[in-house]
């Protein structure tokens, strides 16, 4: 088995049927770039920025913060690289910079929130970024998105950090190609109108199932409610697919549900493509990939959406999904 997965890491992630799919890697530190690498990532979903923030004793300067990013983008060579801003808040605090206490800290002052009331950080960072853009294949994502207004505020924020790093003279990409997470149940009804705004879409499906079933995902007492297949996350789910096709902008799943396998089964019934995991899941996505048939999957998926009762949901994709 073993053997076999060691195989995968260099084989196209591809279905029985022969479609190809993106599989993308998660990281946070530099160490993972290699784990990345190792397992076959077609370049990075989602790098997390928050984690050099939260390993340091202040701000990191901008220059700092420019020799990171520099480092991961030049560790993918041809590949994309999704760099998401700051997004801490909720269960991710800077040491550094406390927040004020609150009583609902998942719905409070978090990420983007906390960058657009922080211009000086936010553009900061913003600029190492179009720095780093130079080395390779960058893209820009902004998390917790939930209003047209946000996503205007930061291509804002964006073409300011262009406009000073132009006056000086500093070498720059500044037509960095720009997305917004959709994790936020608000941000879906409004996808028309935020696809005029972006390049691409990546679906958080940590926090989105979280705000969609209001079941905190951190809480032990609440993991029943937590329910990555509940008929509304997939209808939820099938909704930001259709826009992100009809719209034509590419939608990148980068939340844990697609490393489970009846989770991976819906999604790709439902017409997902693109994938954002922890580096280790990728061998193990490929093999389940080889044996699925996606036709025969879309179809089943299709009406298994539509059933009520998340446990009826779990035992039919159980039945669908192939034995090893
Ligand atoms: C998500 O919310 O699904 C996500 C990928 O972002 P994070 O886990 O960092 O909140
Ligand atoms: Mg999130």
């Amino acid at each position: 088995e073993l053997g076999r997965l060691d195989e995968l890491r260099k084989l196209p992630a591809r279905t029985a049927d022969g479609v190809d799919i993106v599989l993308r890697a998660n990281i946070g530190l530099v160490s993972d770039i290699e784990i990345a690498r190792h397992n076959g990532a077609r370049g990075v979903g989602l790098y997390r920025t928050e984690f050099p923030y939260m390993a340091r004793g202040g701000f990191p300067d901008r220059d700092d913060q420019y020799r990171l990013y520099r480092k991961v983008v030049e560790g993918f060579p041809g590949e994309v690289v999704t760099i998401r801003t700051l997004d801490i808040g909720g269960d991710k605090a800077l040491p550094y910079f406390a927040p004020p206490e609150e009583d609902n800290p998942f719905m409070g002052w978090r990420s983007v929130r906390v960058s657009l009331d922080n211009p000086d950080i936010f553009i900061t960072q913003i600029e190492a970024i179009l720095m780093a853009a130079r080395h390779g294949d960058v893209r820009l994502l902004f998390p917790m998105i939930s209003s047209v207004e946000e996503a205007l505020a930061c291509r804002q924020a964006v073409r300011q950090a262009a406009a000073n790093l132009a006056g000086e003279e500093i070498e720059h990409v500044a037509d960095i190609p720009l997305g917004v997470m959709i994790e936020v149940p608000a941000a879906i009804p409004i996808a028309r109108h935020l696809a005029e705004l972006v390049d691409f879409f990546a679906l958080g499906t940590n926090d989105l199932v979280q705000y969609l079933l209001a079941a905190d995902r951190g809480n032990p007492l609440v993991r029943k409610y937590y329910d990555p297949l509940h008929p509304a996350v997939l209808a939820t789910i099938r909704q930001i697919h259709l826009i992100a096709r009809d719209t034509g902008r590419a939608l990148c799943l980068c939340g844990e549900m697609a490393t489970d396998p009846l989770g991976l089964l819906a999604l790709l019934g439902l017409g997902l493509r693109e994938f954002s995991t922890p580096a280790p899941y990728i061998p193990r996505i490929k093999a389940l990939l080889q044996r699925i048939n996606l036709e025969q999957t879309a179809r089943a998926v299709d009406e298994i959406v539509d059933l009520g009762e998340s446990h009826e949901i779990r035992s039919r994709l159980q039945r669908l999904l192939p034995k090893d």
